[in-house]
């Protein structure tokens, strides 16, 4: 019997699983799955980036949900339209073969009464941005007072993008005797708040130690005179040519001129940040995830909560202002089990924050040395 099983799925949930290469089932899945399958409960999980709390939440959901009702039974709110289409696109692998399930994405920048449609047409399930969902609530063009389920998923991430406010008005319009599960890497104060207000008695599970990285990630700092900035990360890509990577800057304007030198100097790199189109992040996206991209530079906005696999370095091009998304940033590499390096591109004067850095994510990083042109020639 696989664990899967011993988990309490169900054949066509088994026959899924299978089907996506999934042998064991990590922690968080472990101990939330048969808790959530069972029992009428809240859930507060949490558990750092790349431990699987999609399925962990995904599974139960789709084994619960009446699929020959056309009722909307569960909302699944999260951060960014990025992650909307990614938790989709699993909760659709995951239900392949459970006959007439329909799960929507619910997001921004996309046609609002098109998607108001593929709702009313049956969908059991929808995944939204808070804002998305909230401007259809005010039009009337959704209708969640009967759902059973909402799936508060990166629950640190929707709190720390503002979202607060439109939690609590959505919240507000579900019934009251629903299953709440919150699913958060951090407990930060506002989620703690959140889970307070709006849960009764919730189930607890904790993964891992509280709000420290993933330890599979190693972390380095290469020191260099501000203006070569640009220089050390082409001496790391050169060094690397296997390198699949997400570069962070601070501002777009960095993010897109960095993409933009990477382009002329030869390398296989674009930008994602907010002033690009749904379309043109989509397209961006999509080479990376098929790896015609192998430098994604980015702001931390735009890359949150994107979860590609096989990232092998995170790259700091300059630090965040926020220590805490220092964190966030090095958790998008040493996914699933794989390992990972998470680097600083470090100016002197900078050095003393990698110090409060090491007291958060509770471990050291290592000094290293930018390669020089001749080591790269061998
Ligand atoms: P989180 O939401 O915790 O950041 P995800 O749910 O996005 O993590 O999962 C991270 C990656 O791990 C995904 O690519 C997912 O397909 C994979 N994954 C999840 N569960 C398993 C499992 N039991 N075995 C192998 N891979 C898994
Ligand atoms: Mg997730």
């Amino acid at each position: 019997m696989s664990k899967f099983q011993e988990l309490g799925l169900n054949e066509v949930l088994l026959s899924a699983v299978t089907d996506m290469g999934f042998e064991t089932p990590s922690e968080v899945q472990e101990k939330a799955i048969p808790v959530l399958l069972e029992e009428d409960t809240d859930l507060v999980a949490l558990a750092q980036t790349g431990t699987g709390k999609t399925a962990a939440f995904g599974f139960p959901l789709i084994q619960r949900i009446e699929a020959d009702s056309r009722t909307t039974q569960a909302l699944i709110l999260s951060p960014t339209r990025e992650l909307c289409l990614q938790i989709t696109n699993e909760l659709k692998n995951y239900s392949k073969y459970v006959k007439g399930l329909n799960v929507v994405a619910i997001y921004g920048g996309a046609s609002i009464s098109e998607q108001a449609k593929q709702v009313k047409r049956g969908a059991q399930i929808v995944v939204a941005t808070p804002g998305r969902m909230q401007d259809m609530i005010n039009r009337s063009m959704v209708n969640i007072n009967k759902i059973e389920y909402c799936v508060l998923d990166e629950a640190d991430e929707m709190l720390n993008m503002g979202f607060y406010e439109d939690i609590t008005s959505i919240l507000s319009h579900t019934p009251d005797e629903k299953n709440t599960w919150l699913f958060s890497a951090t407990m930060p104060k506002e989620v703690a708040t959140i889970a307070k207000k709006f849960m009764h008695a919730p189930t607890e599970i904790t993964v891992g130690t509280k709000n420290s990285g993933s330890a599979n990630v190693r972390h380095e700092y290469y020191l260099v005179n501000g203006r070569d900035r640009y220089l050390a990360l082409k001496r790391l890509a050169d060094a690397n040519p296997d390198i699949f990577s997400v570069v962070f800057c601070r501002t777009k304007r960095d993010t897109q001129n960095v993409a933009e030198k990477l382009i002329e100097d030869g390398y296989n790199a674009a930008a994602l940040h907010g002033d690009l189109s749904q379309n043109q992040r989509d397209m961006v996206m999509k080479a990376f995830r098929t790896r015609q991209i192998q430098m994604l530079v980015a702001t931390d906005v735009a890359a949150r909560g994107i979860d590609v696999d096989d990232i092998t370095h995170v790259i700091n091009y300059q630090l965040p202002d926020e220590i805490e998304t220092y964190n966030h940033r090095s958790g998008r590499t040493g996914r699933a089990g794989k390992s990972g390096i998470s680097i600083v591109i470090l100016p002197k004067s900078e050095l003393r924050r990698i110090k409060s850095i090491e007291r958060i994510i509770k471990k050291e990083f290592v000094a290293k040395s930018v390669p020089t042109g001749i080591e790269i020639c061998e």
